[in-house]
């Protein structure tokens, strides 16, 4: 048998939908994010990377290189081991310690990514309630689809964001019957923002417990980093909040914090934590040096805030299709696959930007678009070749801009 003929198939099929990905190979320089080479097929060029996740350029902050190359110095790189079997490295135990401060809850449990921790986070908790009825926002991203579906619980999918239709599900289902409401603080498509409190409201009057996913929060909002329910002033209402140290955090990894009770459950029952390596000590170290800093530092967060307000502005005053968001968020609509691939690869090639295409599954078909996310490194100049790129691009493939003005100050 052909074996690999089943694998060609299922990438022709990709093809033949338009959505085949490729990625760029690209090496970030520290101390100069967002500049990066790319080592294009016909060699090394420089590039503007307009889209990373680590949002706030904690991955080049030298505190938390600092933290990595002396923690690996001193103990070694890998972990040895699950902790079952090789025990915490006590920089894992520091980490944790400092991630249940951030979030003023008793524990944290750290799992190998903020995939990992949904998935078996949400799945783990919900076996251990029995008859657990699942409500889950229709737009969560994959690692809580999975985390739900691996429960095997009985699952109500609510209209993004819409309170009205949870309210209803709620109300629609048994009292006394455990309920789960799983949600995200900040959608990152789109760049939008849950009604943490209100979610938070219906949870108490039909006795249901809240998860919530801070992933694209946590670093960036709330006067210490501690996410969008510490902004709103909800962190305390909220039972469950997960995050990543891979994108503001600028490290790798993911967690959920909780009651003493829940956290212990979660690791002696969750399979994604107990028979997996945990995470190095020197990573572990990093990223508590990251989450210390801007336990304290606001620069990091307000210059996000204000490049991308910026970037906005500006794009939109060019003419570009900015999509609403009210976040660091800046989602530039193309609304075609092949044209947002097209889009991408001409910003790459002939102006040295960098920005991932975002197609389906990402997004529904038919809101392809490039998803920028300035960080506090974007300076003014960066800002305008992005727009005057963009506008190249736009008119030399035909899509449609709109009036221009004048830039915003
Ligand atoms: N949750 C959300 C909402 C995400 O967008 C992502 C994407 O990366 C994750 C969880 C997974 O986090 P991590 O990259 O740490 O695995």
């Amino acid at each position: 048998m052909n074996y690999d003929a089943f694998f060609v198939d299922a990438l022709a099929r990709l093809r033949d939908e338009r959505r085949y990905r490729v990625f760029a190979d690209l090496e970030r320089i520290a101390g100069r994010f967002p500049h990066a080479v790319w080592h294009s097929p016909q060699g090394p060029r420089d590039v503007v990377i307009w889209c990373s996740n680590d949002y706030l350029g904690m991955g080049q902050n030298p505190k938390v290189i600092g933290a990595m190359v002396e923690t690996a110095t001193r103990m070694g790189t890998g972990a040895g081991g699950t902790r079952n079997i090789s025990g915490t490295n006590h920089p894992l135990i520091e980490l944790e310690r400092e991630l249940a401060d951030l979030h003023h809850k008793p524990a944290a449990l750290v799992f190998t990514s903020g995939y990992v921790s949904n998935e078996t986070g949400i799945s783990t908790l919900a076996r251990l309630m029995p008859g657990c009825l699942i409500l889950s926002d229709a737009f969560n991203h994959n690692s809580m689809i999975e985390g739900v579906r691996q429960s095997q619980c009985e699952k109500r999918i609510f209209r993004h964001n819409d309170v009205g239709h949870l309210e209803e599900l709620l109300r629609a289902a048994d009292h006394a019957r455990p309920k789960l409401i799983v949600f995200e603080s900040l959608y990152s498509m789109d760049g939008d923002i849950a009604p943490v409190n209100t979610i938070c409201d219906l949870a108490e009057r039909y006795g249901a417990m809240t998860y919530c996913d801070e992933v694209h929060a946590v670093g960036m909002y709330g006067p210490r980093g501690g996410g969008i329910a510490e902004r709103e002033g909800a962190m305390h209402r909220v039972d469950v909040i997960e995050g990543t140290l891979a994108k503001a955090f600028g490290c790798l990894g993911g967690y959920i914090t909780g009651t003493a009770a829940l956290i212990d459950a979660v690791r002696s029952y969750a399979h994604g934590f107990i028979f997996t390596t945990a995470l190095p000590p020197a990573v572990c170290a990093a990223a508590t040096a990251a989450i210390r800093h801007l336990k304290t530092s606001h620069w990091e967060r307000n210059r996000q805030q204000d490049r991308a307000t910026r970037t906005k502005a500006v794009l939109a005053a060019a003419g570009l299709p900015v999509m609403p968001s009210e976040t660091h968020i800046v989602p530039v609509f193309v609304g075609d696959p092949e044209k947002c691939k097209a889009a991408c690869d001409m910003l790459l090639e002939e102006h040295g930007i960098y920005i991932q295409p975002i197609n389906y599954p990402t997004v529904p078909k038919g809101t392809e678009r490039l998803r920028i996310t300035p960080n506090p490194y974007h300076e003014d100049a960066l800002i305008d070749a992005l727009a005057e790129a963009l506008v190249d691009v736009w008119e030399r493939m035909g899509l449609p801009l709109g009036r221009r003005a004048e830039a915003a100050e």
